[in-house]
């Protein structure tokens, strides 16, 4: 084949993943979700999520209540969300010893001694990309942003290619065997769309993670973020990701 042909069939290709995406994204925006109630309008909420490192205590209620609320599998490599316990010898800070045993479901058993180095938490979970790297290479279109910003994903449509699997820089995502879908953190959105808080947020015993919502000035995450060093993970790969961290160590990666 002439390379004018081969390059004209790839933009050609290109063009019909890009239909297909926004064709499915505007289905999503236009329809809404089944979940959203009557009195809840979208486009009056952004919503994001703060966790404070200095309150999470490791004790994995958040983990547990996420598998409960969403129907996640409970084995072992299936998490929506999950604690990683970062360890830092100071003789060696550029190499922490990073644990999470079951995703932390059961929290942490067993304990670094006292004066072992510093030793704290990190929940992790799907970071509600604004410019998602997942949501850019799903080639039918169902990955996509809701209008209040949270990345979603359209069963009916998923095909089960994995690209978005890869494509997270965070490693938010998995296959659902049960479905042959990918799965991965919705800010529990049936709940939130109610006026409810995602289930990890609620079980949290020390108020380590808040759901934020940007879009409304008497929300006192504002506040919080103005006075605090707010950081995001891996801010190199500008994904746009909306978990904001309190306290993130940088040898969090
Ligand atoms: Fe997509 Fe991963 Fe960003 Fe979540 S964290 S929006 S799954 S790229």
């Amino acid at each position: 084949m002439s390379t004018s042909r081969r390059e004209f069939l790839m933009v050609g290709t290109k063009l019909l993943v890009m239909t297909a995406a926004t064709r499915s994204a505007l289905a999503h925006v236009l329809a809404g979700t089944p979940e959203q109630v009557d009195t809840y309008t979208a486009a009056e909420h952004w919503w994001a999520m703060v966790i404070d490192i200095e309150k999470c205590i490791g004790g994995g209620n958040c983990v547990k209540a996420c598998k409960d609320e969403n129907d996640v599998l409970n084995e072992p490599m299936y998490f929506r969300t999950w604690v990683e316990r970062y360890h830092v010898n100071s003789a060696d800070a550029e190499h922490p010893v990073v644990d999470s045993p079951n995703g932390a479901y059961d929290g942490f058993p067993e304990a670094y001694a006292e004066g072992e180095g510093k030793t704290f938490f990190v929940p992790k979970m799907c970071n509600h990309c604004v410019d998602s790297p997942c949501t850019q290479v799903c080639p039918v279109g169902a990955t996509f942003v809701t209008v209040d910003g949270v990345v979603l994903v359209d069963k009916e449509y998923c095909i089960g290619c994995r690209y978005c699997v890869q494509a997270c820089p965070y490693g938010c995502r998995y296959i659902d065997p049960r479905t042959h879908t990918a799965d991965k953190c919705t800010l529990c959105y049936h709940r939130i769309t109610k006026g409810l808080l995602p289930a990890c947020v609620e079980v949290c015993p020390t108020g380590a993670r808040q759901l934020a919502d940007l879009k409304n000035p008497r929300d006192p995450v504002h506040e919080f973020l103005r006075t605090h060093p707010i950081q995001v993970l891996k801010p190199q790969m500008a994904t746009g990701a909306k978990i904001f961290y309190n306290g993130l160590d940088g040898a969090v990666r």
